[in-house]
């Protein structure tokens, strides 16, 4: 098979391999790595992987851990119903293998794989008779989906390392969430450092410690700024001559195909579970911000997974699903909403998206999109646990929600999966008070809310960050 390539989403840089992809995240043209052609995967073989655990008691230990099983009776009701973990380093090596054909990477992928997916992604029924699910991606270090590609690019970027090299230096800018996942994927990593930039006083207290709590490789800089001063930070810094003679900058952004791919792996993993179970098409209400995930499984599906209906649940920003409505592409600056990783008024993946379907009347034949406000978010936790004695993050509670709305006949047209991307612990100052209860905080996040944290404070220059990463 000849090398698989990447190409540039406005096909004005070189071909790149995987490797160098990942290295660059973004392509010289500023645009968005996308592959050249789409191979054609084996699903048969794919069927032959993973676990044909049956109706069984199966939940992971983590999983029960969280749900409290005490604390939370009803809990039970979904374990009776029989959850599936999923077993992702197998399904992963075979999935990606035709996409990393020619790279070097393409032989480490099998424990690149390994390393990276070494926590639990589970499937759990709502109905008996399975046709509504939840695909909980939140079991990682830091308890969000964005676990599995900051491991999946840690693990990779790691084997790119030659000793003797100088050491990479990842820059990522955060309004919360990556910014810790991608520490927690690049700590202790040899050879590599990360430098985590977050907005002074703009995060929650749970996001700030999760940003300051390593040491070591990585280091946390509280900006004087917004997130935005945060981004043009970061941009400028790859832009610095001085820096870039110091440093061999790297970026651990949403954009990098690193983080993209190896979420299409639990799509891959989710569908084909579904299938071999109910011999049905898997349909997806994907949580969504700056569409990464949902590029993602648009991605599993044209690579011939068994996927159905894929459906955007957005908060109150409506850049999307106004694109779909009316045909005109407005980004906007987004508003704050209580779902705050999908509050995104300019989603960079929209490329992607468009590259593969140039025409709104393609997007919409692909895929659908509907928006949800506070209000809803706040009455489908509540109705979330009254329900089903699930316990929902905002993000979640969205896709949910978007779920109830489709009509009877759609929601029975298919087998539905929901996709929780965090736990609801992280943002137990919402979800608390609205359901009267505490929410126990799964053991992986009580760890790091332990560990003693470290900050620099630096002005939102970049004099001021060039002096501190010095
Ligand atoms: C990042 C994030 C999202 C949005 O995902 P995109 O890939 O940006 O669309 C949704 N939910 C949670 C919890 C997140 O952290």
């Amino acid at each position: 098979m000849s090398p698989m390539r990447f190409i540039s989403t406005r096909n004005a840089s070189p071909v790149a391999g995987f490797s160098e992809a990942l290295k660059r995240g973004l392509a010289p043209d500023g645009g968005l790595y996308v592959p050249e052609r789409w191979p054609a995967l084996d699903v048969n073989a794919l069927m032959m992987l993973g676990t044909p655990h049956s109706m069984s008691e199966a939940r992971s230990a983590d999983a029960s851990k969280h749900n409290g099983e005490s604390a939370h009776p009803l809990a039970s009701d979904a374990r009776q119903l029989g959850s599936e973990p999923l077993t992702l380093p197998p399904i992963a090596a075979e999935f990606l293998a035709p996409l990393v054909v020619g790279d070097v990477l393409a032989e480490p992928m099998p424990a690149i794989v390994n390393d990276a997916f070494n926590f639990p992604t589970t499937l759990v029924p709502l109905s008996a008779d399975g046709r509504l699910q939840l695909l909980e991606l939140f079991h990682g270090p830091t308890a969000a989906f964005k676990d599995f590609g900051a491991r999946f690019l840690a693990a990779a970027l790691a084997r790119l390392r030659k000793p003797g090299e100088r050491p990479l230096k990842i820059l990522v800018a955060t309004s919360g969430d990556t910014g810790g996942a991608v520490a927690a994927a690049f700590h202790q990593r040899p050879g590599i450092e990360v430098a985590v930039l977050f907005p002074k006083g703009l995060v929650s207290p749970t996001q700030e410690r999760q940003l300051t709590c390593w040491g070591g490789n990585v280091q946390s800089f509280a900006v004087r700024g917004t997130f935005d001063d945060c981004q043009r930070l970061v941009k400028d810094a790859f832009l610095d001559p001085s820096l870039r003679e110091q440093f061999e900058l790297s970026s651990a952004n949403s954009i990098n195909l690193g983080r993209l791919l190896p979420q299409a792996v639990y799509y891959a993993a989710a569908s084909l579970a579904v299938w071999r179970r109910y011999g049905e098409r898997a349909s997806f209400v994907v949580p969504s911000g700056n569409l990464g995930n949902v590029s993602a499984c648009i991605w599993a599906r044209r690579l011939g997974l068994p996927i159905g209906n894929i459906i955007l649940a957005h908060n109150a920003n409506r850049t999307v699903t106004d694109y779909l409505d009316t045909g005109q592409w407005r980004p906007r600056p987004s508003i704050a909403t209580l779902a705050s990783a999908m509050d995104v008024g300019n989603p960079s993946n929209m490329e992607r998206l468009q590259s593969l379907f140039p025409d709104v009347g393609q997007l919409r034949g692909a895929l659908s999109a509907d928006t949800v406000d506070d209000e809803a978010i706040r009455q489908r936790i509540k109705a979330g646990y009254e329900s089903f004695g699930q316990i929902w993050c905002p993000h979640t509670a969205t896709a949910a929600e978007v779920y109830e709305r489709l009509s009877a006949e759609r929601r029975r047209s298919s087998h539905w999966v929901l996709v929780a991307t965090a736990h609801p612990a992280k943002f137990r100052e919402i979800v608390e008070p609205l359901l009267g209860r505490e929410i126990p905080m799964p053991q992986t996040l009580s760890d790091l809310l332990t560990r003693p944290t470290s900050c620099t404070e630096i002005e939102p220059s970049l004099a001021s960050l060039r002096a501190a990463l010095n």
